[in-house]
This record gives structure tokens, C-alpha cells and sequence, in this order.
């Protein structure tokens, strides 16, 4: 996790999901290890980045977070160019955002390349009295669509870095 002198690959990785999941909070705890208690709604595509060490590899990890555009279902068909990896993410507490998943994953079997490697991400799990969706179900869907799965906080931190760790290994392991 030192900072390199020599970047073996960059990962281009999106980050989608309903809006107000935590989707650019997770980001922020990835990249800076910090969570933004009064941040605004993103404006503007942008990414982050944060290099680490995969099997004796530097592996610079691109993680775009979209811009708003997922109040409109706009994400342009640029976001996804080139990624390898996404993050598809939920909220444990909101049903609704759950029940989107299916068309996030329409979205990315649409635009991203086949070969992306997804993970379904049920974040804000230290909201353990509000929880909306059972482990179990999410669970199952991720098995069915073959998709990779965990429960974050961005909040604690809980399971972030593991949830990306995992993602990039699998990217590194399909390229
Ligand atoms: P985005 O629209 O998907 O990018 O969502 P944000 O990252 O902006 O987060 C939306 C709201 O959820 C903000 O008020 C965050 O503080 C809150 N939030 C994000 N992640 C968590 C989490 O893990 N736990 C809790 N309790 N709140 C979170
Ligand atoms: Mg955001």
C-alpha cells in the first residue's frame, strides 16, 4: 500500500447504484479512508484513485463515481468504456433500491464490456435495526446473475477495503 514508483495496470472501475446508497461515500473510504458527513449529491463524473499491491503487482484502481445521472437512469454508455470492474451498489435499509439491482445489471450487460467482473455491494450494514433486505436474498441473486457479493459501511469502514480487494483479484485474475 506504500506509493509506487511503477504502475504495472490501471483498473478502470464504475461505481453504480440507486441514488443515495452511499455509493461515493464507499469511494471516499477506499481512496481516503474518510467518511463525509455533510457531503452534497455528486456533481460532475469524476474518479479516484488508490494503488495497491496484487500478487506482487502495483495495480492503480480508476473508480468512477457517477454524477447524479442515476436519478434519471442517464448514465452514458462513455462511464462504462473500458471498465473492467463495477460496483453495484445498494442500500440494506431501502427495498427500493434493492428491487433496481436487476436493472443495473441490464444496464451494465448492455453497456460494459462482457467481461466485467461485478460486485453487489449492500452498504450502510451498521443500520442493523432498519435493515429492509435479508442477507439471504441479496445472497441468492448475486449466485444466480454470477455476480460477487458483500455488505459494506462506509460509515465503520467494515468490509470496504475487502469488498475492493476482492474485485481488483478477480479483475487481475481474468486480464
Ligand atoms: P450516493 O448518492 O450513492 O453517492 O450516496 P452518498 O455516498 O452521497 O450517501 C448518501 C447518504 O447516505 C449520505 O447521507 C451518507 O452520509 C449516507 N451513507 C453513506 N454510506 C453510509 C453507511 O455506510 N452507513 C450509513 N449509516 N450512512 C451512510
Ligand atoms: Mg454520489
Amino acid at each position: 500500500d506504500s506509493v509506487p514508483e511503477k504502475i504495472d495496470y490501471v483498473f478502470k472501475v464504475v461505481v453504480i447504484g440507486d441514488s443515495a446508497v452511499g455509493k461515493t461515500q464507499i469511494l471516499s473510504r477506499f481512496t481516503k479512508n474518510e467518511f463525509c458527513f455533510d457531503s452534497k449529491s455528486t456533481i460532475g463524473v469524476e474518479f479516484q484513485t488508490r494503488t495497491v499491491n496484487i500478487k506482487g503487482k502495483v495495480i492503480k484502481a480508476q473508480i468512477w463515481d457517477t454524477a447524479g445521472q442515476e436519478r434519471y437512469r442517464a448514465v452514458t454508455s462513455a462511464y462504462y468504456r473500458g471498465a473492467l470492474g463495477a460496483m453495484l451498489v445498494y442500500d440494506i435499509t431501502k427495498r427500493q433500491s434493492f428491487d433496481h439491482v436487476a436493472r443495473w445489471v441490464e444496464e451494465l450487460r448492455a453497456h460494459a464490456d462482457s467481461s466485467i467482473v461485478i460486485m453487489l455491494i449492500g452498504n450502510k450494514a451498521d443500520l442493523v435495526d432498519l435493515r429492509a433486505v435479508p442477507t439471504e436474498h441479496a445472497v441468492e441473486f448475486a449466485e444466480d446473475q454470477g455476480l460477487f457479493f458483500a455488505e459494506t459501511s462506509a460509515l465503520s469502514g467494515e468490509n470496504v477495503d475487502k469488498a475492493f480487494f476482492i474485485l481488483l483479484e478477480e479483475i487481475y485474475g481474468v486480464i
